[in-house]
């Protein structure tokens, strides 16, 4: 009898085996079509403007030759075509760095007021041409975290740009904290830090793909506002190698929240 158990558990242990190679090619096979798509998608979007512009150039060569006002026009779009281009290589590059970090941790404290602070120093600039109001309110406690500087800023940065952006000119971005006891999805305690704006919200069935590369809820608003789609790839990439999240809540018509929801440093011992 026992030599007939060792035999069953032997297959057992086979069709375990078996399975688990089965998943392993399934996640290869999906890995590597995920790899295929994104390389299609980066060659669509700098063919994009490459094309605009081989056109403009022919067409300065040629028709607009001797027209000066046509040249200027057709200059200024080249040169906004190519703003385009240089966006996207810069956040190609800051995906893929960010993604080659993915497996060491941050190691500063640091106080999400203070990153807060820079973020929204180094955005007045552009909150003052749009004309929106950031409105923090973050209360008196320190928020400390465990994380990386330069990549806290770039989260919060492509939040505000994107509530800037999206939620109009003349209108308040809301930033707020919370302390939250038990974040279900950290298992355990976590600071909140919200963006809110007052724009025309997002489709809530866009919601869950926002974070991919290239998706967009409205392509035709993203590309006119000369957004690359990589936005809050970035700011997810980001978090997940802090160990934190993002949360999106939005209704048509009521605006977008972002909250970036972090693990609290432990106390200073
Ligand atoms: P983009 O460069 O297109 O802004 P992001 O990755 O930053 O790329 O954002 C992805 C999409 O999410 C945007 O194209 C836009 O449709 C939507 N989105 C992001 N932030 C907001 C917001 N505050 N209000 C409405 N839609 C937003």
């Amino acid at each position: 009898a026992d030599i007939h158990y060792d035999v069953h558990l032997q297959q057992i242990a086979k069709t375990g085996q078996l399975l688990v190679s089965l998943q392993n090619v399934e996640g290869q096979a999906q890995a590597e079509q995920m790899r295929r798509d994104f390389i299609a998608n980066v060659s669509h979007e700098l063919r994009t403007p490459l094309t605009g512009m081989i056109g403009f150039i022919e067409t300065l060569r040629t028709s607009a030759r001797d027209d000066a006002r046509a040249r200027d026009k057709f200059l200024g779009t080249m040169a906004r075509e190519a703003e385009r281009m240089n966006r996207l290589v810069h956040d190609l590059l800051s995906l893929s760095r960010v993604e080659a970090e993915q497996r060491v941790r941050p190691t500063e404290r640091l106080d999400l007021r203070n990153v807060l602070q820079t973020t929204q120093r180094n955005l007045d600039r552009l909150a003052l041409k749009s004309n929106v109001s950031l409105k923090p309110d973050l209360g008196a406690e320190p928020l400390f975290v465990i994380g990386e500087m330069d990549q806290l800023l770039q989260v919060f940065t492509n939040l505000l740009e994107n509530a800037m952006k999206y939620g109009g000119a003349d209108q308040s971005v809301e930033i707020t904290s919370q302390i939250i006891a038990h974040d279900p999805v950290l298992r355990g305690p976590a600071i909140g830090l919200t963006i809110a704006d007052h724009g025309p919200g997002i489709d809530p069935i866009h919601i869950p793909r926002l974070t991919e590369r290239f998706y967009r809820a409205d392509s035709h608003r993203s590309r006119e506002l000369g957004g690359t789609g990589l936005g809050l790839a970035i700011v997810k990439h980001i978090l997940n190698r802090h160990r934190g999240r993002l949360k999106i809540s939005s209704a048509l018509g009521e605006g977008a929240q972002f909250t970036v929801i972090l693990p609290p440093a432990p106390e200073k011992s």
